[in-house]
């Protein structure tokens, strides 16, 4: 890996971030605060929530078994995104690798950021190869993306490829594990130590089933943690939603039922989906949904939105050519969509 100054664009290195109230005065025995202009009237709402969320982070320490110093906590995984092109990318200057098709964000931010992105074709499998993603890198090169499992092929990329990108590779790889928690692979996150270019990504927004509160955590290195926090607005997880994933980590008991009901209904639902006629192949998954390709994927999604059914065409995108993606729902869920595509007539 290059040094760390020599990644991180010039004038983010150079930042002196806004200082706020609660970041000045960092003790906890005052009992008197005169010093944010905040109304004393309307607790607990009235306070400025910690901007760096810290006893949040304790208990997410905890769970994922990285140390807090190590734990970036942004407004969805969405915010971590954009920050690694603000931090990292010179607009119209540096560039990023990607495999694709995955995960829309990220060229969203390549492009608001204005920012090269390079796609590089998984094959017919959906797998990734280390050698090309390596081979479309140059000089300017600062961010691999890889997501595994992967959006929206559904499968855990090659641990080895992964392996010999963060190895290769002498910039910043991220490595997406929103769905990691529906999958028996080793994860990433776990070796992070072992990589001082590694980013790990993970959510409250899927298995953890707080999409609504909007929380995404990025884990690495704290030299990069620390940049990303100075960049980040200083409040940038509002107090409602410290509050509820905090709540949601003393009680992990939910969210373990809710994985091993969506396991046990993964198996059989994507069993049913593929012995269906307009099913013409069914693609392995590491995640909460399944790619499906189909006989005519606009026809068929138009036909489940007339029943009041949604799943994802991404019939549009690379590789994914009449291809639908469906998300495991309920048991009653899955069976109101398998129902109505029995009856769909070609
Ligand atoms: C859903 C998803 C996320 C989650 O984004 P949030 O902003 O945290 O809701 C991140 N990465 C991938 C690949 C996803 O599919």
């Amino acid at each position: 890996m290059k040094q760390l100054q020599d990644l991180v664009r010039p004038n983010i290195w150079a930042l002196a971030p806004y200082s706020s109230a609660r970041n000045e005065y960092a003790g906890h025995t005052a009992h008197v605060f005169l010093d944010a202009n905040e109304n004393p009237y309307n607790k607990p709402y009235n306070r400025y929530p910690d901007p760096l969320q810290e006893e949040l982070k304790k208990k997410i320490s905890k769970v994922k078994g990285v140390a807090p110093e190590k734990i970036f906590l942004g407004n969805g995984s969405d915010e971590a995104i954009d920050l690694c092109y603000r931090v990292f990318c010179e607009p119209k200057k540096d560039n990023v690798v990607a495999i694709e098709p995955t995960y829309g964000m990220y060229k969203v931010c390549a492009d608001i950021n204005d920012v090269e992105y390079r796609p590089v074709l998984l094959d017919e499998n959906y797998q990734m190869s280390a050698k090309e993603l390596l081979a479309a890198c140059d000089e300017n090169t600062k961010l691999i993306w890889i997501c595994s499992p992967n959006n929206p092929s559904g499968n855990n990329m090659n641990p080895d490829e992964v392996t010999k990108v963060l190895n290769g590779f002498d910039g910043i790889v991220v490595v997406d594990e929103a769905y990691s928690d529906f999958s028996k692979a080793r994860t990433f996150r776990q070796n992070l130590d072992d990589y001082p270019n590694l980013i790990v990504l993970n959510t409250f927004s899927k298995a953890w089933g707080c999409a609504a509160i909007r929380l995404g955590m990025a884990f690495a290195q704290k030299e990069i943690i620390d940049i990303f926090n100075k960049v980040k607005y200083p409040y940038n997880i509002n107090a409602l939603t410290q509050k509820k994933a905090s709540e949601i980590l003393d009680d992990i008991q939910d969210v373990r039922e809710w994985l091993r009901l969506l396991l046990q209904e993964r198996g059989p639902m994507m069993k049913a989906f593929g012995e269906l006629p307009i099913c013409k192949e069914i693609y392995p998954t590491d995640a909460n949904f399944f790619l499906a390709r189909m006989t005519d994927a606009q026809a068929i999604y138009d036909y489940l939105v007339k029943k009041g059914i949604i799943v994802r065409n991404r019939t549009r995108i690379q590789l994914c050519k009449n291809c639908l993606r469906v998300t495991i729902g309920t048991k009653s869920e899955n069976a109101e969509l398998i129902g109505a595509l029995r009856q769909y007539k070609q």
